[in-house]
């Protein structure tokens, strides 16, 4: 079943429409942005993975 995200009420799974009828949001680009801000964090939490696994191996000392 199909929820606004917003207003948290329920909607049709065959309601195809971008606004919810209820509030009026954007429920495409509501969606959008959320797994958009997702990403990013997730991103962001890798991003800090890797530099802390980089962080501990012992790099090689380049040679000039
Ligand atoms: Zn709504």
């Amino acid at each position: 079943m199909r929820k606004c995200p917003k207003c948290e009420k329920r909607l049709s799974p065959f309601y195809f429409k971008t606004a919810c009828k209820y509030c009026g949001a954007d429920l495409f680009y509501y969606h959008f942005d959320e797994r958009l801000a997702q990403d990013a964090a997730k991103a962001a939490a890798q991003e800090e993975k890797v530099q802390r696994l980089l962080g501990k191996l012992p790099l090689p000392k380049r040679k000039p």
